[in-house]
């Protein structure tokens, strides 16, 4: 695999594919608590402004469905993108066509060109090689920086490297380095904090670190199907049922296993009604485990404090609701206070994490969620195959 250093950018047309899907307000506004994502690729766009190359950005942006969504356009990104880097963004209004291909062909070195968002054409996710082809021909060459998505087969990641000389970006570059290490060479004890909703989308990871790893926390919903899983009471928390029987295959009793001894339980998820602190196993039939409880708290905390490596990935409950969030917070803030390293992915970890004021304790903050699940699981992303 290339990397930039390897290119001699100076007066190259380059197409950079970065991943600038950050949440737009009421007001159509990117805010500053939330463009993280952006902010992630700046390295990237000012390596190649230094060197003098004709910058062309491709990004998506939320779920248009392969038509053109008005309050889906890019603009309000070009302007935050602009107001991060000082400097003019050229915004167009398609992804092809002629007004692109004028404006493309005529491109200045320094300039910056951001195309419009690549998921107003169906051809982005149907893979579509023409629509490959048509990217490819505005660039000479290719960056993939866009980390979050290098686990989809799409166009604009997987296509257009067929076509052009092509590298990872320093974003990517970093992801690939930072994940490869946490799992190769890790300082120990190397703990794993695993919550959120679904464990069918993490339960490989889990796996993977019930050998890799020193120690690893469950909380969460996720936690509650494994509680199920071994025989206890989960009243009406949510669960998925469908996942029991291949979560019983895991090693439940392995020492480094770590389940809730505690939970906040409530039968009102909506935190208006009461709510109790229930040890494991005493959840009743109208109650939900909403949040972990003190006791487990204090036994992550323990274990956290005592870690030289820690990756976490989604939190400890329903962290939507004030009443529900107090356990994700405990762990957030003991994650920033431990001294080793700490990695942080997933979009709603990574946004209590902002709304905390601790986005600068933490080592790295992971730009993938899904992606970084399969890079970690050890599975091959083919964002980043098709750079090899
Ligand atoms: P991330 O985006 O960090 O990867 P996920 O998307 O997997 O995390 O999970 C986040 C969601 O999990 C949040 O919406 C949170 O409310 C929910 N959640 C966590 N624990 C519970 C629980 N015990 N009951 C209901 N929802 C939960
Ligand atoms: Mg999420």
């Amino acid at each position: 695999m290339k990397f930039l250093r390897d290119f001699n950018l100076k007066d190259k047309k380059v197409l950079v594919r970065v991943d600038f899907n950050v949440p737009l307000g009421d007001d159509l506004e990117v805010d500053s608590s939330e463009d993280w994502r952006i902010e992630a690729t700046l390295p990237s766009i000012k390596y190649l402004l230094d060197q003098g190359a004709k910058i062309i950005l491709l990004t998506h942006l939320g779920r248009p469905n392969g038509q053109v969504v008005e309050n889906l356009r890019l603009d309000p990104v070009a302007k935050r993108l602009e107001e991060l880097l000082d400097r003019k963004i050229i915004k167009l209004d398609n992804c092809c066509g002629q007004e692109v291909e004028d404006r493309v062909s005529q491109i200045k070195a320094g300039e910056i060109i951001l195309l419009e968002n690549l998921r107003f054409y169906p051809e982005e996710k149907n893979n579509d090689n023409k629509f490959a082809k048509q990217l490819a021909s505005y660039g000479e060459i290719y960056v993939n920086d866009a980390f979050g998505v290098a686990h989809r087969a799409h166009a604009s990641l997987v296509g257009i490297p067929k076509y052009l000389p092509s590298c990872a970006g320093l974003l990517l570059e970093k992801e690939m380095t930072v994940l490869s290490n946490v799992l190769d060479k890790p300082k120990r004890p190397l703990t794993a904090i695993i919550g959120g909703v679904k464990i069918s989308t993490k339960i490989k990871v889990i796996k993977r670190f019930l050998k890799e790893a020193d120690d690893v926390l469950l909380g969460g919903a996720l936690a509650n199907t494994v509680l199920a899983a071994k025989g206890i009471a989960v009243g009406r928390s949510l669960i998925e049922e469908g996942m029991v029987e291949e979560t019983q295959k895991l090693e439940l009793t392995d020492i480094k296993l770590h389940l809730p001894v505690d939970a906040i339980a409530s039968a009102d998820p909506s935190g208006k009604r009461d709510s109790r602190i229930a040890p494991i196993s005493n959840t009743n039939e109208k109650e939900m485990i909403l949040d972990i409880g003190p006791d487990t708290n204090e036994l992550f905390k323990l274990i956290i404090s005592q870690s030289k490596t820690i990756i976490w990935n989604g939190p400890m409950g329903l962290i939507e609701v004030d009443k529900f969030v107090q356990g994700s917070k405990k762990i957030a803030q003991a994650v920033a206070d431990n001294d080793g390293y700490s990695v942080v992915g997933g979009g709603d970890s990574i946004v209590l994490i902002e709304k905390m004021g601790l986005f600068d304790k933490i080592d790295h903050i992971s730009t993938g969620g899904g992606s970084m699940l399969q890079f970690l699981a050890g599975d091959k992303l083919p964002g980043i195959e098709a750079l090899k």
